[in-house]
């Protein structure tokens, strides 16, 4: 049934489409596109390109009528049950997004004598942020405590019983992750508010979830979302903050005071309305699949090693399972030379440290990720390579 939901999907990325000798595992760096989405530009680029918020005339009019529009695209896409009162905010990707809320936002809001609690293995760009707004801070003597959120050995998600045990009156902020992008765990947020209580804002690095299942805003309390668009099927260089405004002063970096990626904010609301119509559930619970299907392969052959604590992740486990991401090291080949093996084979995936924070744990990995478009019989033809290699 969902083969064939997803078999004319396939067919509509015209980089899949005509490379059929190449296997693309590597969309947790960045996606690739429909043509739904490059159409979308295109239609853009050659309709009405001019400068938003600037100038009185048709084009620079509709160019500001479409990027309002795609503001409100991007809350419709999130769940947001209150879209009158929060605000989205274009930014290049999710890098940009959670330093501009560290910068603009978090040095505003904190005091001296504040606690924020980030997560120490996550991807660096949702943990060196926090750390140079509290230097920032320090700076100019408000003294902000770092606590690092635990993370819960059986599973791989956060641990929060750990997490509520830690959390006090002076807890104003929390930084965490939605999919982690190594390990592909999906870190059960729903249950982050109810551990860390009603008062600390909650950002969430939403990288590699927007895109990949369904983010329910009206039942996830979380005060920011972090996102790329790139990653989700748009345009590279493109990505969002969603703010709540609940807790805190007002979100407003820049407003209108520079040039926005107008064609890249055109295909980014081509790209939701794309996955919106695909199916957030279905697409996760394709690559959830697909995912599962590469880990019980590789538990099979002696020569590798999953990373990840130890989940399980039978289908239907009950613990957890992995969104579209498997990242496993051979004992004795090295990242590399893996990966240069598996590219002369046709499969692109990821080498090195995955660009995690306090990378040990994922040094000497190599990391396949998959999207709607990849299928059963790429992940058999890899696994029959890596078997080789066994
Ligand atoms: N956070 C996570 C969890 C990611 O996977 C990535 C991308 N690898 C990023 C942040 C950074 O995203 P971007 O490159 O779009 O800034």
């Amino acid at each position: 049934e969902l083969a064939e939901w997803q078999r004319p999907l396939r067919a509509q990325f015209p980089i899949i489409a005509g490379n059929p000798d190449l296997a693309y595992l590597d969309s947790a760096a960045t996606a690739q596109k429909p043509e739904a989405v490059l159409e979308a530009v295109r239609a853009y680029l050659t309709t009405a390109n001019a400068n938003a918020a600037r100038g009185a005339y048709p084009w620079a009019n509709a160019t500001t009528r479409m990027v309002e529009r795609v503001r409100e695209r991007v809350k419709a896409f999130l769940g947001d049950p209150d879209p009158a009162t929060s605000a989205v905010h274009f930014t290049g990707g999710t890098t940009e997004g959670l330093r501009t809320v560290a910068r603009d936002w978090l040095t505003a809001y904190l005091r001296d004598g504040d606690e924020i609690v980030v997560p120490p293995a996550d991807h660096r760009a949702n943990l060196d942020p926090w750390l140079e707004a509290r230097d920032l801070l320090a700076r100019q003597g408000v003294r902000v405590a770092v606590r690092e959120l635990p993370y819960q050995a059986s599973s791989g998600d956060y641990d929060f019983a750990a997490l509520a045990a830690m959390a006090g009156p002076r807890t104003a902020f929390v930084a965490a992750t939605h999919v982690h992008h190594v390990y592909g765990v999906d870190m059960n947020i729903d249950r982050l508010r109810r551990a860390v209580g009603p008062g600390p804002v909650i950002c969430l690095d939403a990288a590699q979830s927007v895109g990949h299942l369904p983010v329910a805003l009206d039942r996830l309390d979380v005060d920011f979302v972090a996102f790329s668009g790139h990653k989700a099927l748009a345009l590279p260089g493109t990505g969002a903050v969603w703010a709540r405004q609940a807790r805190g002063p007002a979100f407003h970096p820049g407003g209108w005071s520079g040039t926005p990626n107008t064609a890249g904010i055109a295909g980014l609301e081509a790209a939701l309305d794309w996955l919106e119509a695909a199916g957030p559930d279905r697409i996760e619970r394709w690559c959830t699949a697909l995912a599962a299907r590469l880990t019980d392969a590789l538990r099979t052959l002696d020569a590798y090693e999953v990373l990840g604590c130890g989940l399980s992740l039978a289908a239907d486990s009950p613990v957890q399972h992995r969104v579209g991401i498997v990242a496993f090291r051979h004992r004795a080949i090295s990242s590399g030379d893996l990966g240069f093996v598996l590219f002369s084979r046709g499969f692109m995936v990821r080498t090195d440290s995955h660009c995690q924070a306090g990378a040990e744990e994922s040094d000497g990995s190599v990391r396949v990720s998959v999207h709607v478009y990849n299928t059963v019989e790429e992940i058999d033809a890899l696994v029959a390579v890596l078997a080789e290699l066994n």
